[in-house]
């Protein structure tokens, strides 16, 4: 018989968690929770999206402030290029700085109407390269990018994407993080591709959780990902069984990342959608484990 499923992990693994800023008392108690459960396994650190056309512009800055001042977790702030000016775009930077932020998610953002072609805004920075070029000229920041296994839907190909994305590494940027996908053998080839194209820099493959099928199918499909159809058999009929779903969106998960450390990843992001739960247990399943716990075992031995 083969060796039980996951019983080759190690615990070696560095993870990042993405929330989203909440718009309520509520939603920022049931985020503060999901960062208290996941802090101790260390993250490197912790994004918070920046919505669209920079609706949430405040309560990104809140929310990535208030992890700064309360927790020791590096804490990375979403930026887009949508509807500013670059002088905007500058002065937000220079608050993100001055408030202790060191990390930017650097993102050209989406055109504020679905379908719409991207039109940057006069004065403003034209994509995430120039972004990235102008964030480094305000300070040392670290800075994450996008990268899209699948193609972004605004390139014309592959190695179009790749151009882009090599852009933004020269720019500046440290790593790319991924736009989910579900099939490691897609995580697999983009890896060889930018490999392939003489880009050295690190690829952290996205993980998203499906929280309700039909949210993830249209998500996908306005994002170029694909959705297996094996995926469509496994939660068809568990519309009306949340806690089902959510166990069988767990297996998925996890199976994905089981694959992608088979495969040499030691780097995982998981866009937790501001619950822990996920997240913490595919970490647990991967061997990581509490900081303070893990110094407790190793006192034991
Ligand atoms: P870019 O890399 O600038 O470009 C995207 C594509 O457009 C490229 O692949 C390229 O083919 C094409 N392109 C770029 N410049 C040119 C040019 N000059 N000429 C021709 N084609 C060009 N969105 C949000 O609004 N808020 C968030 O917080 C957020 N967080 C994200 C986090 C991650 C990890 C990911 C993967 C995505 C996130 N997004 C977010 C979504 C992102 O804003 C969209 O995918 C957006 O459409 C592209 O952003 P980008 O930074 O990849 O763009």
């Amino acid at each position: 018989l083969a060796a039980p499923l996951y019983a080759d992990v190690a615990g070696d693994i560095g993870v990042s968690f993405e929330f989203f800023p909440p718009k309520s008392e509520k939603m920022e108690e049931t985020l503060w929770a999901a960062v208290q459960t996941l802090a101790p396994l260390e993250p490197r650190f912790v994004s918070v999206t920046y919505g669209a056309g920079g609706s949430t512009r405040e309560r990104t800055h809140q929310t990535v402030a208030r992890i700064v001042r309360e927790t020791h977790i590096p804490a990375a702030a979403h930026l887009t290029c949508v509807d500013a000016t670059k002088d905007e775009i500058d002065q937000i930077a220079r608050e993100y700085w001055e408030a202790g932020v060191r990390h930017i998610v650097a993102l050209r953002g989406d055109p504020p109407r679905a379908g719409e072609k991207f039109v940057s805004h006069p004065g403003g920075y034209e994509n995430a390269a120039a972004l990235t070029a102008g964030l480094k000229k305000i300070a040392p920041f670290e800075i994450s990018v996008a990268a899209y296994p699948e193609c972004h839907p605004d390139s014309a190909n592959a190695q179009h994407d790749l151009d882009n994305l090599r852009a933004k590494i020269d720019a500046g940027a440290d790593r790319a993080i991924t736009q989910f996908f579900f099939s490691a053998e897609t995580f697999f080839r983009f890896r060889d591709a930018v490999a392939a194209a003489g880009i050295d820099a690190e690829i952290v493959p996205g993980i998203m959780p499906v929280s309700t099928f039909a949210a993830t199918s249209r998500m996908a499909a306005m994002c170029n990902t694909d959705v297996p159809e094996w995926m469509a058999r496994l939660f068809d009929g568990l519309e009306d069984h949340a806690a089902a779903r959510q166990l069988v969106a767990a297996t998925i998960a996890a199976e994905l990342c089981r694959k992608l450390y088979a495969g040499g990843v030691r780097q995982f992001h998981f866009y937790t959608l501001n619950r822990a739960e996920l997240a913490y247990a595919i970490c647990h399943l991967l061997g990581k484990r509490p900081a303070k716990a893990d110094k407790a075992l190793e006192a034991a031995a």
